[in-house]
């Protein structure tokens, strides 16, 4: 089943379980008899609230619906010509074996042409199968855990004691460490847990909420202006007006470039001293995590690239106790979110399975599903195809047919 998102993403993305599949979203049916006033349906993929989204949303219907269908043709059109190419080289594949046959039991110098011909046919084959950046980009949205790693004041920080590393008695290498860690430093999760009892542990989140498409939403300009920066519901509607869309079943992260500071504990956290009343450093307002709760559905998972959900001089975490109390787990320190498109890309955030943990160290990664479709990656495509021989090819064994019959 295919959700509003990149046409482009791999198949696990968008394979529903279950729990995630919503009738009245997914069937185009449905859709249609749905209460009008209540929202408005922008394409198969695409659809605003009108509830929430503002009259911004129906400006950018026309303009989104002309981008969606876009990228829908130019998907089609992807994959016809890789079908075509395709045919096109099992096509002059079939012709020089049949060639090489008869070529071979006529005249000698027409067979030779014929293996030669085959053997570049191979050359090309081989070239084409090179990896190309087609490939979709992987982005790391994860601090490595070391001595720089910052954690909240007071907290253990990350120690990596060795074991053994080195040659052993027996004569091969081997290297082993212990590692000690609080479960809220670095590039973490927050389960639901963490701020409401009963909720989900780290080991208890399923994996269908921990993949999924991440949403971008850039505050960076608004957080260098003001470092106490909070998140508001206007952040959210602006970027739904944007993209036509909701945020609705993502990975929702805020961007405030809040990582540019890292590993400067003064710079990222607003102190250095182990003081939590001289934090200072952008979050979620209170207000607009109850907003999300409240008038969005499935939203995965929320994260940003500060240290906590909550601004620096947060006493009472109230967005913490929203988002986590209905069982929306928390992504805190990511970094690179600069390298994501603001929609698109698919996310994968896999904690440390911790039984029963309130959060853990998380590896976080991006794949930027839409790069096979840029400019540059066609006309290598484009390029390739062009330069392959399999064009001369054929025509070398057309001349060389024709030899054969006009002897024949
Ligand atoms: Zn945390």
């Amino acid at each position: 089943m295919r959700r509003h998102g990149p046409l482009s993403a791999p198949p696990l993305v968008w394979t529903a379980a279950e729990e995630d599949v919503d009738l009245e979203t997914t069937d185009p049916a449905r859709r249609r008899h749905s209460d009008p006033h209540r929202r408005r349906w922008v394409s198969p993929h695409y659809y605003c609230s009108s509830q929430t989204t503002s009259n911004t949303c129906a400006s950018y219907n026309d303009k989104r619906k002309k981008v969606v269908y876009c990228r829908v043709l130019l998907t089609r059109v992807h994959s016809l010509r890789t079908q075509l190419t395709l045919a096109f080289s099992r096509a002059v594949t079939a012709v020089f074996s049949v060639f090489s046959i008869f070529a071979f039991l006529s005249v000698y110098a027409d067979a030779m042409l014929a293996a030669v011909a085959f053997l570049l046919f191979c050359v090309s084959e081989s070239v084409r199968s090179f990896p190309t950046t087609e490939q979709p980009k992987l982005i790391d949205l994860t601090y490595p855990l070391n001595n720089e790693t910052i954690y909240w004041p007071g907290a253990q920080t990350f120690r990596h004691p060795e074991v053994f590393a080195g040659e052993t008695e027996n004569g091969y290498y081997y290297s082993a460490y212990n590692f000690l860690s609080a479960e809220h430093g670095g590039t973490h999760l927050d389960a639901p847990i963490h701020f409401a009892e009963g909720k989900e542990t780290t080991d208890q989140i399923s994996l269908q909420r921990m993949i999924g498409e991440g949403c971008v939403i850039d505050v960076s300009r608004k957080a260098d202006a003001d470092r106490d920066y909070q998140i508001t519901v206007t952040d959210i509607t602006d970027w739904e007006g944007r993209h036509g869309r909701t945020i609705d079943h993502c990975i929702v992260m805020f961007r405030t470039d809040w990582s540019k500071r890292w590993p400067d504990r003064k710079a990222y956290l607003g102190t250095d001293e182990m003081n939590v009343t001289l934090l200072h450093f952008p979050g979620i307002h209170p207000t607009t995590a109850k907003w999300i709760v409240d008038n969005r559905r499935l939203v995965k998972m929320v994260g940003l690239d500060t240290a906590s959900l909550d601004y620096g001089p947060s006493t009472l975490f109230e967005t913490h106790r929203t988002l986590l109390g209905q069982n929306i787990p928390g992504l805190e320190n990511l970094m690179n979110l600069d390298k994501l498109p603001e929609v698109g890309a698919n996310v994968i955030a896999l904690p440390m399975k911790i039984e029963g943990g309130s959060g853990g160290p998380i590896r976080v990664i991006a794949i930027d599903g839409q790069t096979g479709y840029s400019r540059c990656d066609r006309l290598q495509s484009a390029a390739l195809f062009a330069s392959s021989p399999s064009l001369p090819l054929f025509c070398i064994s057309l001349i060389a047919s024709l030899c054969l019959f006009t002897r024949a």
